[in-house]
């Protein structure tokens, strides 16, 4: 599939990695919007969250976002996840962006 993030998460493209286990990668957003963007993914394809994402995946993301955070060492963040082409979706596979350091409109993410 021609997915970026799979590639991503295969390790076939760059990225600078946050976190990463089994389930999870974590890595800086290409074109920031705020001092910390960092997006975080489960490794397998999902196209976004209309898609049943089991239990144990849902999970890892959670924790995946926690682990994340920990390693940025951000107390403050926001976490958007963009669901659809009309809400801003660009990369259909399911991501959750972290964000910190700044206060924006999630519109603008
Ligand atoms: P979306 O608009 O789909 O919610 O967010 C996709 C995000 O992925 C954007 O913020 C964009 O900058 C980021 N992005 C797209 N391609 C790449 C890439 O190849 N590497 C990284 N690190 N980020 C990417
Ligand atoms: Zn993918």
């Amino acid at each position: 599939m021609d997915c970026v993030f799979c590639k991503i998460a295969k390790g076939e493209i760059p990225a600078k990695v946050v976190y990463e286990d089994d389930e999870v990668i974590s890595f800086y957003d290409i074109n920031p919007k705020a001092p910390v963007h960092v997006l975080v993914i489960p490794k397998r394809h999902f196209t976004n969250l209309m898609e049943e994402i089991p239990p144990p995946v849902a999970s890892a993301i959670l924790r995946g976002i926690r682990e994340t955070v920990k390693k940025l060492g951000v107390r403050d963040y926001r976490v958007i996840s963009n669901n659809g082409r009309g809400a801003g979706q660009e990369v259909f596979h399911l991501h959750f962006h972290v964000i910190a350091g700044i206060t924006i409109s999630p519109a603008t993410v």
